[in-house]
């Protein structure tokens, strides 16, 4: 679900697809997501975009939004906007048309002989737990901190950042741990964690110890108490209510009670924004807040508006709505 393919302005989910007997690879695609003070989910533009085509026609989609897209008005000036004037129909006719004006460039293709040049190995050989010590603490955060890989003995670890932050020596200590148990790169993930991938299970114990050491142990990544938030008003001069102070408050007490929360609790996911503009995405939790301004006794009043409903999975598969 990481990708959140439909709350973009382009997006891609890699399939295959048999023709002619052969297996071709392309992308289910997508077009005129986006979320802010007027969220639109993106269109389907084509169930089965053929590898090949994927820069030609994100290319044609350039040049008909510099052709028909808001110019004045840059709080319109986004594709949503102009497909939901035209219609999915009409835009991908047009997208369609502008395709067969573009010149053939070789820089279409050249890159996907490589495409996969860039596959990580592991640095440890993929072993098991086996009956290894398990540290205070390791089996909560296990349970919701680590995944198991499609290769055997491989599992993808999250390391979980409150509010997303982290202290320079905190990072460091990072680096020094990605060099010891996976070579050396480590991911961002759109919910404000890292995810180190090729862990061998045998090592996840002294991986947890090391990570604990630096306060980085802690476990819920994924779930309720996991709340990911923006800026807000700590540092942006847009926000309007403090999405990292209610984040904070919310992560300390869920986190009070997370051995005692249902597990159908559990596993919502809550996210804050500072304003309508969206970039604690609250719009795809199931619980999520926004900044807005109430005029109380002659004074604007920071309030957060509520939304429920939204859907992380399937790429951001639900928007939720206001409430109250
Ligand atoms: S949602 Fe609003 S307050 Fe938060 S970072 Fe974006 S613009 Fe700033």
């Amino acid at each position: 679900p990481c990708g959140l393919v439909t709350l973009h302005d382009v997006g891609a989910i890699a399939k295959t697809k048999v023709v002619d007997g052969a297996e071709k690879r392309g992308f289910a695609f997508y077009v005129g997501g986006g979320l802010g003070s007027v969220p639109y989910k993106a269109k389907l533009f084509d169930e089965f975009l053929p590898e090949e085509e994927l820069l030609p026609i994100s290319q044609a989609i350039s040049r008909v939004f510099a052709r028909l897209g808001e110019k004045r008005n840059r709080a319109r000036a986004r594709l949503k906007f102009l497909i939901a004037s035209l219609g999915i129909d009409e835009f991908r006719r047009l997208v369609l048309e502008e395709r067969q004006k573009l010149d053939s460039d070789p820089r279409w293709t050249a890159y996907l002989s490589s495409v996969n040049e860039n596959t990580e190995e592991a640095l440890k050989p993929g072993t098991g737990l086996n009956g290894s010590d398990r540290p205070e603490g390791f089996d909560a955060w296990y349970a919701t901190n680590v995944y198991r890989q499609r290769q055997p003995g491989y599992v993808a670890v999250t390391v979980t950042l409150p509010l997303g932050d982290a202290s320079a020596d905190q990072m460091r200590a990072l680096a020094d741990i990605a060099r010891r148990f996976v070579k050396d790169t480590l991911r961002t993930t759109v919910e404000q964690n890292f995810l180190f991938r090729w862990v061998s299970e045998a090592d996840v114990p002294e991986f947890y110890k090391a990570i604990k050491a630096i306060g980085l142990g802690a476990a819920d990544s994924a779930t309720i108490v996991d709340v990911t938030s923006c800026p807000g008003t700590d540092t942006c001069k847009l926000g309007i209510a403090s999405s990292r102070g209610l984040a904070r408050e919310l992560r300390l007490r869920l986190g009070e009670k997370s051995l005692e929360l249902d597990e159908a609790v559990k596993d919502l996911r809550i996210k804050v924004s500072g304003c309508f503009n969206s970039c604690g995405q609250h719009h795809i939790a199931d619980i999520g807040f926004y900044g807005i301004n109430r005029n109380v006794k002659g004074f604007q009043v920071p309030h957060f508006q509520v939304i429920l409903g939204g859907k992380f999975h399937d790429n951001a598969g639900e928007y939720g709505v206001a409430i109250g």
